[in-house]
């Protein structure tokens, strides 16, 4: 049974009305799932936020102090995309605590998800895009300094470039960055991941899995991360608002059952974070990130039966 972490605070935020930034996404998601029985209450797990010093290790601490504080500059605040208050501040600690316990909880079960996390626009001393920290580069640094890992990598297939992350990891042989992306959309400057794979607007399920599974054997036979963290954005989909590619809900099941399936073929760790999906109705949301998990419990479920390929 797929291990998960979840807190009720992701969607606990609150926004001005019509806010673009689907907050209630992650409480539907999580209802929904259960009501299902693709989670269980006993494997469901709540994350600690992580401290100011923890984020402080990955992030400029002037950045990290004046977000805590609320007295960004203006600009600075608008970039994030999101108005200052408390609970954003212990709601971006909390999720970023939650991609770390995600992590943890790979390495000892082989696949955990996570209901929220892949902030991949969060930037060394800024943040943008609706990202104040990034999350995976926390869970990344964090457990490669405990020496739980010697490498790791973050496969990132939200429909944006995982800029941030790109960044933030250029230098650091221990962290690979690849991000599978629509090359016209945001951010407009893209920053250079170990591995760049830009895609035309309209791809669809055929031809992005096509490309991934032809990626994924080179991706993990070169470089033999010890854990993947994998963005399992779904701002991919046809029907999404802000991305320009055209995936089913069928293409995003096969997209993650593949990730999944590589990595565990391998003996690798995956962590997975629901990164992007955005819609006008937060519900509709739900039947697109809901592929991961149902991915994920598929490949558990076949591996303890052994009936299935990993
Ligand atoms: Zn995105």
């Amino acid at each position: 049974m797929l291990h998960a972490v979840y807190h009720p605070i992701y969607s606990a935020l609150p926004l001005p009305e019509h806010h673009r930034f689907p907050i209630h996404k992650y409480r539907l998601l999580y209802e929904h799932l259960l009501h299902q029985a693709v989670l269980k209450p006993d494997r469901l797990h709540q994350p600690r936020p992580l401290t100011l010093e923890e984020v402080a290790q990955v992030h400029c601490p002037d950045y990290v102090r004046q977000f805590a504080e609320g007295t960004l500059d203006p600009k600075a605040q608008r970039r994030l995309g999101f108005p200052w208050s408390p609970p954003l501040v212990e709601r971006t600690l909390t999720a970023c605590g939650g991609t770390l316990r995600t992590a943890e909880l790979a390495l000892d079960h082989g696949i955990a998800c996570h209901l929220s996390g892949g902030y991949h626009h969060a930037h060394r001393e800024f943040g943008s895009g609706f990202c104040v920290f990034n999350d995976l580069v926390l869970a990344a640094h964090l457990l490669l300094a405990q020496e739980r890992v010697h490498r790791v990598l973050i496969l990132d297939c939200d429909v944006h470039q995982g800029d941030g992350t790109a960044r933030l990891c250029q230098g650091h042989p221990d962290i690979i960055t690849c991000s599978l992306h629509c090359e016209r959309n945001f951010p407009a400057r893209k920053a250079q991941s170990h591995v760049d794979i830009p895609l035309d607007n309209g791809v669809d399920d055929q031809a992005y899995l096509t490309t991934l599974t032809e990626l994924l054997p080179w991706l993990l036979n070169l470089y033999q991360p010890d854990l993947v963290l994998y963005d399992a954005g779904v701002d991919v989909h046809r029907d999404d608002a802000l991305g320009y590619l055209c995936l089913s809900d069928q293409g995003l099941y096969q997209r993650d059952r593949a990730v999944f399936a590589a990595a565990l073929e391998r003996g690798i760790p995956v962590a997975a974070v629901i990164g992007g999906g955005y819609a006008k109705n937060h519900a509709d949301l739900v039947p697109r990130h809901q592929q991961l998990f149902v991915a994920a419990s598929d490949l558990l479920k076949e591996r303890r039966h052994g009936t299935g390929h990993p």
